[in-house]
């Protein structure tokens, strides 16, 4: 095993996942100690140690780095693990640090890195990315974030909760733009209320660096320019790509996507019978989770003929901000595209007895049914904590269950996933007519 760049056990412990879910609650912490949905509950302000923070998540990720990575592969036997850059030099040899190595197949799973945009200047301002944000144990004054994908977001509302004024600058017109508006506005409704500045529209054309400030120059949504002084910190979250610039690829001949992934058939093989790819480098899902899943197949199929297939058509996801954005199997504008008979039902929260008495009704429900077999095909959750709601509708998928079977089915009452259920009866009825633990 080769690695290079981030730490044994690569992005997701080191420089993803875990710090920012540390940070993340964290942040919720700080939040909850300072806002409450009860009128009764008056809160009295938070102290918040940033550095102790800080210095507690380096802490966590060097024990889950030690215990779940480290640890867990130092007692394999024929383990060789080497710090270096990986070449190829031939479809059957690798270079590290001047040495040659043979192998019979390899594995290529060198994930990916922050997508850098090219624009004038940015590269002389000491910008951040994910890899340096996390370890910072000062207190930025605030942060000016490029991106309003999924990790723009989760930075932006942490950071904030945890005493950051923070901006984010999209170029296009809303976050989150994979998934549709609807799940675009009810996010950004709520990360403005909670005082996060947001510039859709905004593109970014040039960055200056005088001192601590850092003057972006924006062409703004009417065509105008405008100048945009940041005295805090600029965080680059646009987008990753596939890490393959070192990797010697040219040498070998090793068909690339359009977008620069290693190209992978479900089987994790690539146009070179000896080669497979998985992760965040090949053209697939960019989880932790379909990256191991990949890894393990990869191999199963390398040494021992096994044929098998990664089938992502009902793969659970999760946005961590709040409200949790979560999904699994198509949405509606993905049925549309692929002409699949399709019905759409969307429960807000205000109708979910569990939000109503937490006082707490962000969010929806929206599951998507084929109207032929009344199978459910996806689900959109928009809900605090949503995350947690959306394994059993991936489940659901997976098994070809219908949404009368799950009209059909016990939930406890007052649980958010009562509200799974009210959303499979919505297909047929007004909710809000329904009494209590309806049927
Ligand atoms: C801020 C953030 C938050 C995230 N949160 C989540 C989450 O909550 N849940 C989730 O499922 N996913 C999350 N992800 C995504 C997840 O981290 C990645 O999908 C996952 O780490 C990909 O694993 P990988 O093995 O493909 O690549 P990586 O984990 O990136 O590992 C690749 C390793 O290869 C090294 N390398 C690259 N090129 C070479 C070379 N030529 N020679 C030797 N070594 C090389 C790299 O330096 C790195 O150490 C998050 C990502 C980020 C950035």
């Amino acid at each position: 095993m080769v690695n290079d760049g981030l730490d044994f056990g690569g992005t997701c412990v080191n420089v993803g996942c875990v710090p920012s879910k540390n940070l993340i609650r964290a942040g919720e912490t700080a939040y909850h100690a300072n806002h409450s949905n009860f009128e009764g509950i008056r809160p009295k302000g938070v102290d918040i140690d940033f550095a102790q923070v800080i210095k507690d998540k380096k802490k966590l990720v060097a024990t889950l780095q030690e215990k779940k990575y480290l640890d867990v592969v130092s007692d394999f036997k024929n383990l060789t693990m080497l710090k270096g850059w990986a070449r190829f030099i031939d479809n059957q040899t690798i270079e590290v640090n001047g040495e040659r190595y043979k192998a019979i197949k390899f594995l290529i799973a060198t994930g990916a890195t922050t997508n850098i945009p090219n624009i004038e200047g940015l590269d002389k301002i000491d910008y951040l990315t994910n890899v340096s944000l996390f370890d910072l144990e000062e207190k930025p004054v605030s942060l000016t974030i490029m991106g309003g994908g999924y990790i723009g977001l989760e930075i932006a509302m942490a950071y904030n909760r945890l005493g950051v004024k923070v901006r984010v600058i999209e170029f296009t017109d809303r976050v989150l733009r994979t998934q549709t508006p609807d799940i675009s506005e009810a996010l950004e409704s709520q990360i403005r209320k909670e005082g996060i500045e947001m510039l859709p529209n905004f593109r970014a054309i040039k960055f200056e660096k005088q001192g601590n400030v850092t003057t972006i120059h924006c062409k703004c949504p009417d065509g105008s320019f405008t100048k945009i002084v940041e005295k805090g910190k600029v965080v680059i979250a646009t987008g990753t790509n596939p890490h393959t610039s070192q990797l010697g690829l040219a040498n070998i001949g090793l068909e690339l996507t359009k977008n620069g992934h290693i190209a992978v058939n479900e089987k994790m093989e690539t146009n070179l019978s000896n080669i497979y790819a998985a992760g965040d480098v090949a053209n697939t899902p960019t989880f932790v989770y379909t990256a191991a899943f990949e890894g393990k197949i990869a191999v199963e199929n390398a040494f021992t003929g096994a044929e098998n297939k990664a089938d992502y058509s009902s793969l659970p996801w999760v946005v961590f901000t709040d409200p949790q954005v979560a999904g699994a199997g198509m949405d509606e504008a993905q049925a549309k595209a692929n002409s699949i008979p399709f019905e759409v039902s969307k429960l807000e929260l205000k109708d979910v007895p569990r939000a109503i008495a937490a006082n707490d009704t962000k969010g929806f429900i929206k599951l998507i049914r084929n109207t032929q077999t009344d199978k459910l095909i996806g689900a959109r959750i928009v809900a605090p904590e949503g995350g947690e709601l959306i394994q059993q509708l991936s489940m659901a998928i997976k098994y070809g269950i219908t949404v009368k079977d799950l009209a059909d089915s016990f939930y406890p009452y007052l649980t958010l996933g009562e509200g799974i259920k009210l959303a499979a009866i919505t297909f047929g009825k007004d909710v809000s007519k329904l009494s209590c633990c309806a049927s």
